[in-house]
């Protein structure tokens, strides 16, 4: 039996489930390894941290995404290095994977830009332990705050979300109607109005990679929901139970959410991997690593390139275009085909800030806002969602939500720190 063409990815996010979806068909095995055996719907992190969604909603068992494909096989287990020259894939305690095509889809984590005390103390929104872990704790500080409503003054009920952009703007939102409209009526005892919600964004509006129309419909749509806009500045230190602002100003507050920079996964790195700018893996136009012969990088990890040879953004589009680029040119090589350059298709950006209020920045120039916003932002979510049972099962907990405000607001793992 002749041996085919062995291509391993790393990371079963938006970008490496792409790559072998595409391979659908091709002469090559697929190897797709995951530490976790699920893939995250890292949009929807946010209504699980905020108890808009049960975890089990924007999470897909990896093993069940191939149902069709017999070319593809999933391994649990965390990449740990590379060897080049034997070209097998190092995993945390078990044999080694041998590759032709390796396709590093690790995805990013938080960026703390040296704040002294963030990444003790702050609450970062990348994985599903750290939304259920930020739902444990918000729900916890209202329960510590009925058995001591002295605490509030200490800032148990001040929530400080850090940065204005869509992660940022939606956490906020979500945290405000979670307080006013859940917690209100859960907490009669407790005065829920002292409950603080603070955004904190460095630069002068939020959403600023969005059309002046759309940041304005943001502010507003924000300060509507009682969130306290601190805009202009950036964060200087955070501590367990206070943040210091980069005027002076020190706010006692038990959660910080850290919605404000994206850091490439360090697997690039620890591969000995060429980086550019941000630390993200430098690729050439076709998405193959420069200097790397059978490497390539896609997604939040990969500085992956617009017509002009400029990184584009970390986002979900991003990668999912740059994984199926991938698998189309690994496929190409192994039936005797050159490779293509990669070309991103812009399919917009939006923002949902509350219910019944989403801004979206369309191609073609469109701005939708409130209302229309909203139900675009609702059908492009249920829609990019991996599982007909997940999508089926946050069509209905939406729809129960907007009826009756009830959440799953549960603390499931209780955690002290
Ligand atoms: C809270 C939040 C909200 C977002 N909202 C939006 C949005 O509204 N719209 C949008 O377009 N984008 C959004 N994004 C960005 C989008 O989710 C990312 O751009 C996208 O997930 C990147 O895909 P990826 O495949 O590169 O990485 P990921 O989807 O992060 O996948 C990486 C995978 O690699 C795995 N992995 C990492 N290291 C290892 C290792 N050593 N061994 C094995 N496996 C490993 C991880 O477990 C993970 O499954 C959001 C991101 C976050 C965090």
């Amino acid at each position: 039996m002749v041996d085919r063409p062995k291509v391993v990815v790393v990371g079963a996010g938006f970008g490496g489930v792409q790559v072998a979806r595409s391979l659908l068909g091709a002469p090559v095995d697929v190897t797709i390894i995951d530490r976790q055996n699920y893939t995250t719907f890292q949009p929807l992190l946010y209504q699980v941290a905020t108890s808009g969604l049960p975890a089990a909603d924007v999470a897909y068992p990896v093993r069940g995404m191939f149902p069709r494909q017999d070319n593809v096989r999933f391994r649990y287990g965390t990449v740990v290095g590379v060897d080049w020259d034997a070209r097998l894939v190092q995993l945390d305690g078990q044999e080694p994977l041998a590759f032709d095509h390796l396709v590093l889809a690790a995805g990013a984590g938080a960026r703390w830009f040296g704040v002294p005390g963030a990444a003790e103390w702050a609450f970062p929104l990348y994985t599903l332990d750290e939304a259920s872990h930020l739902r444990n704790h918000i729900v916890q500080q209202f329960e510590a705050a009925e058995v001591v409503p002295e605490r509030i003054d200490d800032g148990v009920l001040t929530f400080v979300v850090v940065g204005g952009g869509p992660t940022g703007v939606e956490t906020a939102g979500a945290l405000s109607e979670l307080v006013t409209k859940v917690f209100r009526s859960d907490y009669p005892d407790l005065d829920v109005a002292r409950a603080r919600v603070v955004l904190v964004e460095a630069q002068d509006s939020v959403l600023t990679a969005l059309h002046p129309k759309s940041q304005a419909a943001a502010v507003q749509g924000l300060e509507e929901r009682g969130v306290e806009l601190r805009l202009g500045e950036s964060v200087a230190e955070v501590s367990r139970s206070s943040v210091k602002l980069s005027g002076g100003e020190v706010l006692p507050a038990h959660t910080v959410v850290w919605c404000a920079g994206v850091s490439p996964n360090p697997l690039a790195e620890t591969l000995g991997l060429p980086t550019g700018r941000g630390g993200r893996v430098t690729v050439s136009p076709d998405l193959s690593v420069v200097d790397r012969p059978g490497a390539w990088a896609i997604g939040d990890v990969a500085a992956v390139p617009d017509k002009d040879g400029m990184p584009l953004p970390q986002v979900a589009p991003v990668a999912m275009q740059s994984g199926r680029h991938v698998g189309r040119q690994i496929a190409r090589l192994v039936t005797g085909r050159g490779t293509q350059r990669f070309r991103y298709k812009d399919k917009g950006t939006m923002a949902t800030i509350g219910r019944r209020d989403a801004v979206a920045d369309l191609p073609g120039g469109l701005h939708l806002t409130g209302t229309i916003g909203w139900l675009s932002w609702l059908a492009l979510h249920l829609l990019y969602l991996s599982g007909v049972r997940n999508r089926v099962s946050v069509l209905l907990n939406w729809g129960w939500a907007y009826v009756t405000w009830d959440r799953p607001r549960l603390i499931l793992r209780p955690q002290r720190r």
